[in-house]
């Protein structure tokens, strides 16, 4: 928990601004005043014309302020011949940001963003939700917010009740909570373990237009859309209801959405649609790779060294298993099948963690090794798991027996996700499309929860704003345009069940 990010918001008019929102220009020098009523409590912006005639509508201030910092302007350009000060301010809780388009600073379109947007990715960073870590201050957040706007969150919790689900229905204006449209979201990030950030990780950060923080992209930007902008959804009566569905454990195996997907079935729940709001640059996804992680662990036999004989090398059958799976992989990349729609059009295999040994002058008793791999739609995984299972189990472990009786490989699924197959969309992939006013339809490398509400019958596809390029990643980040574009996505959505007959 952090005190600066946890804090509730509050969010008061800003006074003596002379833009109030989106862009105006100045021709004679201005003092800007914001106050910021939410962390930063006063920032004062000022910037000057010399005079002359000077560039064509150039700018010569350049600010970004973040709730971490009371405000920092770049410096101004030494031979600031202005005819005119162009300020654009982004308009948003906490922060403003002014942007200019002076040779040497990115020009980008001003976003204004809802009032309470950027506040809400913020507290929703501030919950360092990393998978190891319970998600339920972060639940405890959603649910409080629901409650506070008359909904009924239902919150499903894990087996050993260190985590949970919430999910929630604005039912249709009949009462109706059958069929409609279900917004998906997972509540958990990755480890920033080993990362190098220029910035707190869960304390967001505005800067040069985009929004840092660990799960930025990842995807507490499109949770906290959707906070910011549930009144939209609660303003009108709805022709076919909305359900919001936040998960644990996705990063770890899909653990949440497979609990998530019983409750709903045994509350006879079934949305028609699903949106999982994963990054994809806010671009219909309709398609990706399953993913299947397993581990592998070796036991053999640990001898001094100087007695190879005596001992059953557990790091050496490790490795022949792994050459292995290369193999297999190696003849996917070479024979297929191959599906092009997808940036590594064939299926991959690869081992991506090992430990084992204890000492150089050891013989090795253990060694553990994680590999997955990801098909592409329509290849049969259990082919590839039984290949790799008959391997292991046989003629490794017959080996290993020889050299010793108990030595011996045991292989153990870690988690998988199902993939999300094409065949399947066609009325999510066509609302995405009339929500976003676009025709594109993409496939990802990734794994998504959308596999497991596709194979439940909910018609899914994955659209969210921020590129899971991002995502993961140290200095995550999302662009405000995103964010904006998201927006864009939940008034649209608002407008489409409220209108539907
Ligand atoms: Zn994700």
């Amino acid at each position: 928990m952090r005190a600066a990010g946890m804090r509730r918001p509050s969010f008061g008019p800003i006074t003596d601004s002379p833009a109030g929102r989106g862009e105006r220009w100045f021709s004679r020098p201005q003092i800007i005043r914001v106050t910021f009523v939410w962390n930063v409590s006063q920032v004062t912006v000022a910037t000057y014309v010399p005079g002359g005639t000077g560039h064509k509508g150039t700018v010569c201030l350049c600010l970004f302020v973040s709730n971490a910092r009371p405000g920092r302007a770049a410096a101004l350009p030494r031979a600031a011949t202005l005819s005119r000060v162009r300020v654009i301010l982004l308009r948003a809780p906490g922060y403003w940001l002014a942007r200019t388009p002076l040779k040497g600073f990115p020009i980008t379109r001003s976003v204004v963003l809802a009032p309470t947007t950027l506040a809400w990715i913020t507290r929703l960073i501030a919950c360092d939700t990393t998978s190891r870590n319970s998600n339920q201050e972060l639940i405890d957040v959603i649910d409080a917010e629901l409650r506070g706007q008359g909904l009924e969150p239902v919150l499903v919790p894990n087996s050993d009740g260190t985590k949970a689900n919430l999910v929630v229905t604005i039912p249709a204006h009949d009462g109706s909570t059958t069929g409609g449209v279900m917004l998906a979201g997972h509540t958990d990030v990755v480890p920033v373990d080993g990362q190098s950030w220029s910035s707190d990780p869960f304390i967001a950060e505005v800067r040069e237009n985009r929004l840092y923080g660990r799960g930025a992209a990842d995807m507490k930007a499109f949770s906290g859309v959707i906070l910011a902008l549930l009144p939209e959804f609660l303003a009108r009566p709805l022709a076919m209801p909305l359900h919001l569905a936040w998960t644990y454990d996705e990063e770890v195996g899909c653990h949440g959405a497979i609990t998530l997907l019983a409750d709903l079935a045994a509350r006879g729940i079934r949305p028609d649609i699903c949106v999982v709001g994963e990054p994809t640059s806010m671009r219909a996804v309709s398609a990706h790779k399953s993913s299947h992680l397993y581990r592998v662990s070796f036991t053999g036999l640990a001898s001094h060294s100087s007695n190879t004989p005596n001992g059953v090398n557990a790091i050496e059958y490790a490795a022949r298993a792994i050459a292995f799976i290369r193999s297999i992989a190696d003849e996917h990349r070479v024979n297929g099948p191959f599906d092009a729609s997808f940036e590594v059009p064939y299926t991959t295999i690869n081992v991506g963690t090992i430990s084992g040994g204890a000492a150089v002058n050891m013989v090795a008793e253990r060694c553990d090794f994680e590999f997955e791999f990801r098909a592409i739609p329509g290849v049969s995984t259990a082919a590839i798991f039984s290949r790799i299972e008959d391997f292991l189990l046989g003629e490794l472990r017959t080996a290993m027996r020889a050299e010793h009786a108990t030595a011996d490989v045991s292989f153990a699924p870690i988690g998988a996700v199902p993939a999300l197959s094409a065949a399947g969309t066609g009325a999510a992939l066509q609302l995405v499309h009339d929500l976003t006013g676009t025709s594109s339809e993409e496939t990802v490398g990734y794994g998504t929860e959308g596999g497991l509400f596709q194979l439940a019958g909910i018609d899914t596809v994955v659209c969210g704003p921020g590129s899971i390029r991002q995502g993961h990643t140290a200095n995550e980040y999302i662009d405000l345009a995103q964010i904006s574009a998201c927006e864009d996505f939940m008034r649209a959505l608002a407008r489409h069940l409220a209108h539907q007959h």
